[in-house]
């Protein structure tokens, strides 16, 4: 792909991208241009684009989530910050396991072989990584304070080992953190798989200490959709507990949650999840036949098939009554199995009147549908649950609290249970503890030895890192890998010095994602996780980029790392990042999602091969807003070839022998407009992530300096002026073109030290206005005049466009209407 273009005299200049892309870069690195030093003295910016598992080759996908934070680390340090953007793997876990497992070499071999072939095809996309910083996550420099994190966080009680039903995924054999779980059928985050219920002994994190400050967003710049899907997550619900006594002797009343105390009066029967403690101790002799046949038959069923609104309600009463704390009615104690065990209390008050599923139950099964809640105006249907509620409802049928607005009504309740001693006001959290114990090889080992005498004991911290052995059978099998390895498995008790063994189990590969943005500030200090003061004047990350998917999980976890190591007293901010976006996808051709198997996959070398790296980055940049992708579009990027085809034609020196001179004031005047004005938009569009409005506004810019070369300017002021901020402002897009032309117009290097260019906006500012010209009142042409134009100047040139010309078809107008400034209207005559 080069275009041939003649510039001076004889002498041929072809666009041949291959010609100095490779020089250029190999200088950059030689120059060290893209390495932030902790000892510079200008305001520090930390940009930095979540790290790749290095699963295997880079594809287009890559280049464009990495193209657009390049862009903008590039212009921030042209705006005089001394800018860190670095780049790592986050090499422990499942890909880079399976991916071993699948071809027979072991993880290490196979991972370190990927990063290799991943880092040179990140440099040859020209972006400004500092790998000076480069970090590993299963480099044992890495995890060993990975390890020290997990100890701390022991100490501080927010990691803890307890027995829990787990998520278990059948076709990696692993446990699977809760948001790793996916979809209305429960499947696998990685490979699909429906997951399975299973209960082992496990370690967890305590981020459900966190969960409220994890629903403040405030300060932080987060992309609507993923502020939604973390709070969503994290579900905070207000409401009350309500304790319902029962009728026999020695057991604890039931408990239960609701959002709703206010309707407390329609509770007109329980239902317990069939899993339910109580069960067993409440049900009466001779309903225990009914009882056991439902519970057996409920623990068959999936969680899905149990919540489906489709399905017919089921259940059995129990024989068992309890009492309304506040109507003190007794009310039958029922099981079914719509009521799930891991959900709130495991048991619900009913209240049929406004539930809908409360409603169908009782409707089959012939139970009392009391309303206690409708509309101050007019009467709820009977014939359905009333759950629209409305702004002005009141509560009906509810003893001394009847006529009350509902929204009253709430916290009066609940202070007439607390009186009672049989209920309070409580918050519920959907969000559980974070599950990090995973059966598998590739991962951090958690620094824990089991003795018989004092039990789980954590590894002294001068003992870090405890290694991963490297000759283990790593094939899944359900167990950890670990204990297969006799020799590594045996060790000492730290307390008593007696046999011990290790904990076979393996960090949670999100835990090394929650923290390498910290260590980038100090990635080779050996004495420590961070450098504190390094990381007090890098973080927080002034702007962080990465796919949406990791909303709920890396998301969410690498916030609440931040606001644990702050309350332990290892940070001073809240915060990881103060603004995210989210990139969005490139689809392959046939608007598909790239896949090996669909055959539309892109990869990034081929082209880069044929194009050059510019190209790809900047049609990558032009495909759709950055947000949200586009698909893959090959006579596209052939449009953005041929426009740097230009751009270097345009830019090469003139040869002052061969330009005439003209110097057109107006001209000169017009081509500093649109130069300042792009310099506005270009610098709004980098800052907003909009680079392919960007791209559009380079070309016009383009397409301007052309004109002006056609129209003679070529030796003008102003077109040199033009030319070179066109290449000042393409350098962080396109790096390496410019910077070839930077050098070729005899300009110092580097093209990326250049100070940013400042917009002036009396330069910028419009000096011509387009005037509509309308013929019997349609808009027929428009003028472009300055705003002095005489009225009768702008009648000629109104009468004189062709345009008007086809519609006066050659007769005289019968009237022209001048608004000044806004428009003109030629009326025709009557026939
Ligand atoms: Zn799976
Ligand atoms: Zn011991």
């Amino acid at each position: 792909m080069t275009t041939e273009t003649r510039t001076r005299g004889a002498r041929r200049e072809r666009f041949d991208p291959a010609s100095y892309e490779t020089k250029w870069r190999a200088r950059w690195e030689a120059d060290e241009l893209y390495v932030a030093r902790d000892d510079d003295p200008r305001e520090k910016r930390y940009v930095l684009t979540m790290y790749p598992y290095p699963s295997g080759d880079l594809h287009v996908g890559h280049w464009y989530a990495a193209t657009g934070p390049d862009i903008v680390a590039r212009m921030r340090r042209m705006q005089g910050y001394n800018v860190m953007f670095p780049m790592g793997f986050d090499s422990f876990g499942l890909p880079a396991e399976n991916a071993a497992i699948d071809r027979g070499i072991h993880p290490a071999k196979w991972t370190t072989a990927n990063i290799e072939r991943m880092r040179t095809q990140f440099k040859t996309m020209g972006a400004g990584f500092d790998w000076s910083r480069e970090l590993i996550v299963s480099d044992p420099g890495y995890y060993r304070w990975t390890q020290w994190i997990f100890l701390q966080f022991l100490k501080a009680g927010l990691a803890y080992r307890a027995m829990g039903a787990v998520d278990w995924c059948p076709k990696d054999k692993v446990v699977l953190a809760r948001e790793q779980v996916e979809g209305a059928d429960r499947h696998c985050w990685r490979c699909g798989t429906p997951v399975e219920k299973r209960d082992l002994e496990q370690w967890w994190f305590r981020i459900t200490n966190y969960s409220d400050e994890l629903l403040s967003f405030a300060g932080l710049d987060y992309p609507e959709p993923i502020r939604l899907m973390q709070t969503n997550w994290i579900g905070r619900s207000v409401g009350a507990e309500i304790d319902f006594p029962t009728e026999a002797d020695d057991v604890e009343p039931i408990r239960v949650f609701t959002t709703r105390p206010d309707t407390v009066f329609g509770a007109t029967f329980m239902v317990l999840a069939p899993e339910h403690p109580l069960v067993s101790v409440l049900t009466t002799e001779d309903r225990r036949a009914d009882v056991d046949a439902y519970v057996a038959n409920a623990r068959r069923e999936t969680e899905i098939e149990r919540m489906s609104t489709e399905r017919p309600k089921s259940g059995v009463f129990i024989g068992a009554y309890a009492i309304n704390p506040m109507t003190s009615e007794r009310i039958p104690i029922w099981i079914a199995d719509y009521v799930l065990p891991g959900y709130g209390t495991g048991a619900i008050m009913a209240v049929p009147a406004h539930d809908e599923r409360d409603f169908a139950f009782a409707k089959q099964y012939d139970l009392p549908i009391r309303f206690v809640v409708g509309p101050a105006s007019g009467e709820p249907s009977s014939s359905e649950a009333f759950v629209g509620h409305s702004a002005d409802e009141v509560l009906i049928d509810s003893g001394e609290f009847s006529g009350m607005p509902a929204a009253e009504a709430i916290p009066a309740i609940i202070s007439a249970l607390e009186e009672r001693q049989l209920g309070q006001a409580a918050v519920t959290y959907r969000q559980r503890d974070w599950l990090i114990s995973r059966q598998r090889y590739w991962g951090a080992p958690i620094p824990i030895v089991y003795c018989d005498e004092h039990g789980a004991v954590p590894v002294p911290e001068d003992q870090l890192p405890v290694l991963l052995p490297e000759d283990v059978d790593f094939a899944p099998t359900g167990v950890s890998p670990l204990q297969s390895h006799a020799e590594w498995l045996a060790t000492t008790c730290p307390e008593c010095g007696g046999p011990a063994r290790r904990e076979t189990d393996t960090l949670d590969t999100f835990m090394d994602s929650s923290w390498y943005y910290l260590r980038y500030c100090s990635p080779n200090d050996s004495s420590r996780a961070w450098n504190p003061e390094q990381v007090a004047e890098w973080m927080p990350i002034e702007l962080y980029t990465g796919g949406a998917e990791h909303g709920v999980m890396h998301l969410l976890y690498f916030r609440f790392f931040v606001k644990a190591l702050r309350d332990l007293g290892h940070l001073s901010f809240d915060e990881p990042t103060l603004r995210l976006r989210n990139q969005g996808q490139i689809l392959g051709a046939d608007h598909n999602r790239m896949s090996k198997s669909r055959g539309n996959v892109q990869a990034p070398d081929e082209l880069v091969e044929r194009y050059g790296s510019d190209t790809v980055r900047a049609f990558l940049m032009f495909i759709g807003p950055w947000d949200q992708g586009g698909p893959w579009n090959p006579s596209g990027i052939e449009g953005i070839h041929r426009w740097l085809g230009r751009v270097w034609d345009v830019a090469q020196p003139v040869d002052a022998a061969n330009s005439t001179a003209t110097e057109s004031e107006e001209l000169a005047r017009a081509l500093t407009r649109v130069t300042h004005t792009t310099i506005e938009a270009v610098t709004e569009d980098y800052e907003a992530f909009t680079f392919n409005t960007a791209v559009s506004k380079l070309m016009e810019l383009t397409n301007a300096i052309i004109r002006e070369r056609g129209a003679g300017m070529a030796g003008s002021r102003a077109y040199a002026t033009a030319i070179d901020t066109l290449l000042v402002l393409l350098a962080p897009l396109v790096p390496h073109i410019a910077e070839e032309l930077w050098e070729r117009r005899g300009h110092e290097y580097s093209v990326h030290r250049q100070p940013w260019p400042v917009a002036d906006p009396a330069l910028a500012a419009a000096d011509t206005i387009e005037l509509p010209v309308q013929v019997d009142g349609k808009l027929r042409d428009r003028l472009v005049v300055t705003p002095d134009t005489p009225a009768a100047e702008i009648e000629r040139m109104a009468l004189a466009s062709v345009h008007v010309q086809r519609y006066l078809a050659g007769r005289t107008p019968r009237r022209v209407i001048q608004i000044p400034g806004r428009l003109v209207n030629i009326v025709t005559p009557d026939d």
